[in-house]
């Protein structure tokens, strides 16, 4: 996930490029650049990090083309480097292309175009792109075109229908100096319509300021625009026209894409971030597969035991890791608090695997827990979202969750891509060690396919937990209710109330609860039920029963159909395997406690005390 501008007109590009930079650095931040034309020249500058760095470059407001794209990046493939910067061109420096997204076949495209001669100067799937439209440009059927511009777009939707993934491109060249082309699938794109100039962006925010008149990409969709006039495309490069949308935000709601909080627009962007995640590391009827790690069938074989090690919701995110781990694969696995592992002298040795979860890779006490399992000789495999982070730095294997950078302190889509990631690793590993048989796996890769679609679903139906929050959130503890993966799920639903509304919450196991807690609860404590495992229906029921029969007022979380139940609220959730039950159904406890929050007028987004990446120990 990245950020993109564009812009034709009569104006320096490279200031408006620039400003719309700054405005979409939410999106991504380890690299930025921008590319012009003038006099038939692509004029390219690019550099690792910030987009201040970019307006520091000697020369860059120099640029005079009146044409321009740029992109600020968040790294999927290829760590922050100038080299790895866009925009990419081809070899002929004909094309030049910011992408927002991931090609997912990119190495078969890339071994096709090296066959064709063509070389690589990064290690991104994007610089694919330019080159795959030099091939189709000088190559395809669209090569014995006269018109420029038509053997332009034409030799563009080649390389696009070549494309498997998500992407938000742009592409511009002297052949055509005077139009930008657009095209997108699973990744935004707006155009701003403005008085003899036109603007690109993948965010309404980074343009706004010069127009309120939007035209909405869709999916498939190219769009030839120029100063003065912007064509609309279907995937058979069909002509069709466009309604224009007036957006009328006000510039806070702007940087959230219209939302109130970062939270919220990270809580929506789940189905995303899943769709990132899985990418291309299985498709059915294929084994999953990793492009940054090959692990052997020997060394998997010869591991006794796994620990996945991390700190908060990353933790989380490790326990149903943990069961995913053991159920398919076999393995014994323990999950530990990165700050405790590090100082109780773990059991660890070369045949042990240690697996690190951390969202920006730069969590102190999980990096010095990684680097404690290194020197004790074990394998060492992070989990990260941020590429290059010091985690990724230090450990032997890396997997990325791609799912863009989050900004608000509360973890929501890192957490569910964190546990879909695991899934994967756990099919992969089981794949290996032929310790899961087909039809297991074969059903928990549709499962997880289907997952960002009932994302949506639930997505789409907030105003009940809404309803509840407001009922609720003026109370002082809580408890939250679960087994199994219904208990892991319930200690995250606990600590994202805790984290942005300040009420005291407690998760039990449910069947623990006559144990000690249940003296707790009285009358009118509210307590948050989750049920989505069909075999622990009747005993999660019974435990909900005892704390109806004290008084409690109860929330209940589910995809069974619950008889006879006495619940004051039931919220419901598709179906889907148990193992991947808390990537659904921590949804709509990360919404309750984001419209707690709301209701209590806190700063849903920056809760105090708290900070995002946690670097000291
Ligand atoms: N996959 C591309 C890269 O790694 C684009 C990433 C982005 O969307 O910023 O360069």
């Amino acid at each position: 996930m990245c950020g993109i501008v564009g812009y034709i007109g009569n104006k320096k590009a490279t200031p408006i490029l620039l400003d719309g930079l700054l405005s979409l650095e939410y999106r991504g931040y380890d690299s930025a650049g921008i590319a012009t034309i003038e006099n038939d020249v692509i004029k390219v500058m690019k550099d690792k990090g910030r987009v201040k760095n970019l307006e520091n470059l000697d020369g860059i407001h120099d640029l005079i083309g009146t044409v321009g794209i740029a992109h600020t990046r968040w790294a999927t493939h290829g760590k922050p480097c100038r080299e790895n910067s866009h925009p990419h061109m081809d070899n002929s420096n004909t094309f030049a292309v910011v992408h927002n997204g991931i090609i997912e076949n990119y190495i078969e495209l890339k071994e096709f175009l090296i066959s064709k001669g063509y070389t690589f100067l990064s290690q991104t799937d994007t610089e694919v792109i330019p080159n795959l439209i030099h091939y189709y440009y000088t190559n395809g059927p669209v090569s014995v075109l006269k018109d420029s511009l038509e053997k332009f777009l034409g030799s563009v939707k080649s390389a696009v229908n070549d494309l498997k993934g998500s992407y938000a491109i742009e592409v511009i060249s002297p052949i055509c100096p005077n139009e930008v082309i657009v095209v997108r699938k699973d990744s935004p794109l707006v155009i701003g319509k403005g008085g003899g100039e036109n603007y690109i962006a993948s965010d309404i925010p980074a343009i706004l300021k010069y127009t309120k008149e939007f035209y909405l990409l869709d999916d498939n969709e190219f769009a030839v625009i120029s100063k003065d006039i912007v064509k609309f495309y279907d995937s058979s490069l069909t002509e069709h026209s466009k309604p224009i949308k007036n957006i009328e935000w006000d510039s806070n709601a702007a940087d959230k894409c219209g939302y109130e909080d970062y939270m919220l627009k990270e809580i929506f962007e789940q189905p995303t971030a899943i769709r990132e995640t899985i990418g291309s590391r299985f498709r059915l009827g294929e084994k999953c597969s990793f492009d940054d790690i090959d692990i052997s069938k020997e060394y998997l074989k010869s591991i006794n035991n796994i620990y996945i090690v991390a700190c908060g919701t990353a933790m989380h995110a490790g326990l149903v890791g943990k069961t995913l781990i053991e159920n398919l694969c076999k393995i014994p696995t323990t999950v530990d608090i990165a700050s405790e592992f590090r100082y109780r002298d773990p059991i660890i040795d070369e045949h042990t695997l240690c697996i690190y979860i951390s969202q920006s890779g730069e969590t102190a006490d999980t990096i010095a827990a990684l680097k404690l399992a290194k020197s004790k000789g074990a394998k060492t495999l992070a989990i990260s979202n941020v590429i290059g982070s010091s985690i990724t730095r230090e450990a032997d294997y890396t997997i990325y969750t791609h799912a863009g950078p989050e900004i608000a302190v509360a973890s929501t889509k890192a957490y569910t891509s964190q546990v879909a990631l695991i899934a994967i690793l756990a099919m992969y590993f089981a794949e290996i060690l032929g310790s899961s048989d087909e039809k297991t796996i074969l059903d928990l890769k549709t499962d997880m396919i289907d997952l960002p679609t009932k994302i949506e679903k639930i997505l789409d139906n907030v105003e009940p937990i809404k309803e509840f929050a407001q009922k609720i959130y003026t109370e002082k503890d809580m408890f939250f209710l679960g087994r199994n993966m219904d208990y892991n799920v319930a200690l995250e639903g606990s600590l994202k109330l805790k984290e942005i509304s300040y009420i005291h919450s407690e998760a039990y196991a449910a069947g623990e609860l006559k144990h000690g807690p249940i003296a707790l609860i009285e009358n009118g404590v509210t307590v948050i039920g989750i049920i989505t495992n069909p075999n622990l229906v009747e005993k999660s029921i019974s435990n909900l029963q005892e704390v109806i029969t004290r008084g409690a007022k109860t929330l209940v979380i589910t995809n069974q159909i619950l008889t006879n139940s006495h619940f004051d609220y039931v919220i419901n959730i598709p179906e889907t395997n148990p193992l991947l039950s808390p990537i659904l159904s921590i949804i709509p406890m990360q919404l309750l406690s984001y419209y707690i929050s709301k209701f209590k007028g806190l700063d849903v987004d920056k809760p105090r005390n708290l900070a995002k990446s946690v670097t000291v120990e």
